[in-house]
Parts: C-alpha cells; sequence; structure tokens
C-alpha cells in the first residue's frame, strides 16, 4: 500500500472519565469506527472511517464523545492552501475527478442573497418604488438602428424575433444530463411560472417538456446532441454555443455511466457511451 499524505477530517474526541465502556458506539457506528481493546479495556477509534454523522455522538449515554475538524496542515502558502493540496493528494491516490453534485464544496457566495436590481436600467421605472409597482419586463433581441416609415409615413414600431422577459434574469443552460430529469422541470416549471426562460443546454430536450417551448431556449452546440428538426422549433430561441462555460470536472464530458435509455434517447448517442 502507497503513503497516504492524507489526514482524517475528523477527530474522535472521548472523554475517558465519562466513558462506561458500554460500547454503544461501536454497535451503532455504520462505518465501523469504534471498538473494544481488550488490552487497555478501552473504546479506540478508527478516525479515518468517520463521516461525522454525529450518530454515536447523540446515542452515547454519558455524553462522552465529540467529533471536531481536524486542524492537522500542511505546509501552505498563498497559492497552495491546505484544501488545493489535500484536492491533489485526493485525485492523485484515487486516479478520479473530483465532483461535488448540487453547488459547490467551496465557500463562494449566495448571489441570490445579493442580487440587486436596479430601477435604472428596467423599461419603467417607479418614482417610489415602494408605493407604485416597478415593471420589470425586459426584452432581448435585435433593434431598430433607425425609424423606418410605412408608405403613409406612420412610424413602423414592431420588431421581429425578440424574446419578453417579465423579470430581467433567465437560467444558464444546463444540459439534460449533466443534470437529472427533475432538475430540468424544475427549471422549465420556473421559467413559465416566472416569465422567464430556461436553456436545455448541448443535451437536447426530453419530450416531456415540449409544453414549456415558449419558455425555452434551445442550444445548438458543436456535440450536436439531440439536434433534430422538431427540437430547432421546439423552443422560442436557438442559442449557438461558442464555446464552454463554467462547469466542474472535465468540462463538457459526460460519463457512460449517466447515458442512460431517456438521456441516450435525448441525446441521441448510443447507451452508456462517454459523451
Ligand atoms: S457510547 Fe459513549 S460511553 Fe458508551 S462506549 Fe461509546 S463513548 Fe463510551
Ligand atoms: S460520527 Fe458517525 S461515522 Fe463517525 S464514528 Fe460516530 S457514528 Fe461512526
Amino acid at each position: 500500500m502507497g503513503i497516504n499524505y492524507l489526514y482524517p477530517p475528523f477527530e474522535i474526541i472521548r472523554n475517558q472519565d465519562r466513558c462506561i465502556a458500554c460500547r454503544v458506539c461501536e454497535r451503532q457506528c455504520a462505518n465501523l469506527v469504534h471498538h473494544y481493546d481488550e488490552e487497555s479495556g478501552r473504546m479506540k477509534a478508527d478516525e479515518s472511517l468517520c463521516v461525522n454523522c454525529h450518530r454515536c455522538v447523540s446515542l452515547c449515554p454519558t455524553r462522552a464523545l465529540k467529533i471536531v475538524k481536524t486542524d492537522h496542515t500542511f505546509k501552505e502558502n498563498a497559492n497552495w492552501k491546505t484544501e488545493v493540496i489535500e484536492d491533489i493528494y485526493r485525485q492523485a491516490q484515487s486516479g478520479g475527478v473530483l465532483l461535488a453534485s448540487m453547488g459547490t464544496p467551496k465557500d463562494y457566495p449566495v448571489y441570490w442573497d445579493k442580487m440587486l436590481i436596479n430601477a435604472s436600467q428596467v423599461t419603467n421605472p417607479s418614482i417610489d418604488p415602494l408605493r407604485e409597482p416597478m415593471e420589470t419586463r425586459t426584452y432581448l433581441g435585435k433593434k431598430s438602428s433607425k425609424i423606418s416609415r410605412d408608405a403613409d409615413g406612420r412610424i413602423i414600431t414592431s420588431t421581429s424575433g425578440q424574446l419578453k422577459l417579465d423579470i430581467p434574469i433567465m437560467f444558464s443552460a444546463m444540459s439534460y444530463g449533466s443534470i437529472s430529469y427533475n432538475a430540468h422541470k424544475s427549471l422549465a416549471m420556473a421559467a413559465s411560472e416566472l416569465g422567464t426562460f430556461y436553456n436545455t443546454g448541448e443535451g437536447g430536450l426530453h419530450k416531456d417538456f415540449y409544453q414549456y417551448g415558449k419558455n425555452t431556449i434551445v442550444q445548438v452546440a458543436s456535440g450536436r446532441f439531440g439536434v433534430h428538426p422538431e427540437y430547432l422549433n421546439a423552443g422560442a430561441a436557438i442559442e449557438i454555443k461558442m464555446g464552454q462555460g463554467a462547469k466542474p470536472g472535465i468540462g463538457g464530458h459526460l460519463p457512460g455511466s449517466k447515458i442512460g435509455e431517456d438521456i441516450s434517447a435525448t441525446r441521441m448517442i448510443p447507451l452508456h457511451a462517454d459523451a
């Protein structure tokens, strides 16, 4: 076995004055962390197996246990923090890509709490927003660069191909496959409810979501996953993707283990094949 540079993230603190060696923790821990040492007559623990679920802590009858985060650290500098060094060791050891589902494990701000809609940027700013309703409707699309008139001299005010958004916010593209069926459905339903748009990303559009077409932007990218005439006509607009946006792991790679029957059919790619 090779050297393991990763120190267990959690440490088990057992107050030996309180511990009555009842072995409840041993029986209750699904990860086999605790065991009774016959020789010393004391409980011992293998901390590397602990996932900090707190089951033993809450079931210990004498409150003898607590779990703390380790303060073990590497030799850091401005670029190489302990977290980064640990990630590299973890990735080298596992040979895999470090992925976190649903959100990020990093300490990034929650943008929804910081979002400010500037009244000067919206269509019809109210003088006193506390008393007057404020219109947040906004339009995306080509505008005339000059005033044109018809044969009778009337100003032509109609424009073509614009998207109307009731709120100045759209959902950015995340493909079906990179996110689940339910996540896509949630975005489609939310976009419909809010009067805005969600975006299929580069993964085609599941047949179940065609009903949300007027709130859908269908994406076409280099992989052309799920692109066919019906798809191109199913949304309110087509987005042509020029490059990959933010994504964890290894960019737009979708492992074959995620390509089930539904995703395979929607993307028009072979079942269980990496994409
Ligand atoms: S459950 Fe508490 S008292 Fe019982 S053996 Fe474990 S630490 Fe000791
Ligand atoms: S916190 Fe959970 S995983 Fe860790 S030792 Fe207790 S029961 Fe086991």
